[in-house]
């Protein structure tokens, strides 16, 4: 439990209508699973971030940073701690020529929207994934032979004690659906994407063919984290899962969607553990009997 003093505090850096107290976490995943946060704090800029984070270090409180909640598995017990939320306003975007300066709160497609509007090309790919810019950076997001490390020129983030670090691509170590941010406890604040002059046509039809692979290929019908393993290196998750006989299978509301089996979707009621238990239940089959470890890609929040 948070005390009201800690509450007080928060309340002299954000206003208080930014914070809520037991606020269920399943309306912020694309998951549409998690229990309460103690605490859910909406954050607008990066003077917030750097105040509530060096207080909350001092005082040693828990705290998760998030943006879209689209790659997150919160427990049903829900985070005993502060969630940070860099999303919805902290999203503004600036063009310097070729480059684009955006806030980490961004929605990667209104990134890629503005990107079209203003003539720039390189980030189609990126177009159709449900995430912030913060979030993709973290994760080196990608689709479709793209991903965030060939566009990413620089990130802005704060460090543990609230001080303001430049990291530049190389810096990010920017690896398979990984960067340097998931090793070090850093906040992006801002993304700079370098992109290149381009046919504002050809960028449309690029994005709009994108969205119909995925309407096509994926269920978006119903909840998800999209795909729920990482790729192992000569294989694709969802196609030794189907192997598996797995295509369907159901643990209480958590099932390898029909459609496409590398998403494991929530059909409704599906609990964190059903989720949980059915993700085992995947990598043990596919281990038994490929010799495949399937890492999840999915961020567990306990
Ligand atoms: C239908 C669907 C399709 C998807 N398709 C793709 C795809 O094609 N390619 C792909 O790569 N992913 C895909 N994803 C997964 C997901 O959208 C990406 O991983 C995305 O980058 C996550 O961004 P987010 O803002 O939602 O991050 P969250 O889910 O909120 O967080 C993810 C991680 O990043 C951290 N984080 C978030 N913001 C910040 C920040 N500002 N500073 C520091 N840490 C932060 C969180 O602590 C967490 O560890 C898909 C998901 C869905 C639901």
């Amino acid at each position: 439990m948070i005390s009201d003093a800690v509450i007080q505090t928060i309340a002299g850096f954000v206003p208080q209508e930014n914070i809520r107290l037991k606020e269920p976490m399943n309306r912020h995943t694309t998951f549409r699973i998690g229990g309460e946060a103690d605490c859910f704090v909406e954050i607008e800029n990066m003077e917030q971030l750097q105040r509530i984070q060096r207080y909350l270090r001092i005082v040693g409180l828990p705290f998760l940073v998030m943006g879209n909640g689209s790659n997150l598995l919160v427990s049903d017990r829900g985070y005993a701690g502060i969630v940070l939320r860099v999303g919805p306003r902290m999203q503004q975007i600036r063009f310097q020529e070729d480059r684009m300066i955006i806030q980490a709160g961004a929605l990667m497609s209104q990134v890629a929207k503005a990107a079209y509007e203003q003539g720039l090309t390189g980030f189609e790919f990126a177009s159709g994934i449900p995430g912030t810019i913060g979030g993709g950076v973290v994760m080196n997001a990608g689709a479709y032979g793209g991903e965030m490390s060939q566009v990413v020129a620089g990130v802005k983030v704060i460090d543990q004690e609230g001080d303001v670090l430049e990291l530049d691509n190389e810096t990010m170590e920017f690896g398979y659906r990984t960067s340097a941010i998931k090793s070090h406890p850093f906040t992006v604040v801002e993304v700079t994407l370098q992109l290149a002059p381009g046919n504002r046509e050809a960028i449309r039809s690029r994005m709009n063919e994108l969205a119909s692979k995925r309407r096509e290929k994926q269920p978006l019908e119903y909840p998800s984290a999209g795909s729920t393993f990482k790729r192992p290196e000569g294989y694709f998750a969802g196609e030794l899962i189907m192997k598996a006989g797995l295509r369907g299978f159901q643990i209480g509301g958590a099932r390898v969607s029909d459609k496409h089996c590398g998403f494991i979707v929530n059909t409704g009621n599906a609990s964190y553990e059903d989720v949980r238990d059915l993700i085992a239940h995947v990598q043990e089959k596919v281990k038994e009997l490929f010799s495949v470890d399937l890492e999840p890609e999915v961020i567990f929040v306990e």
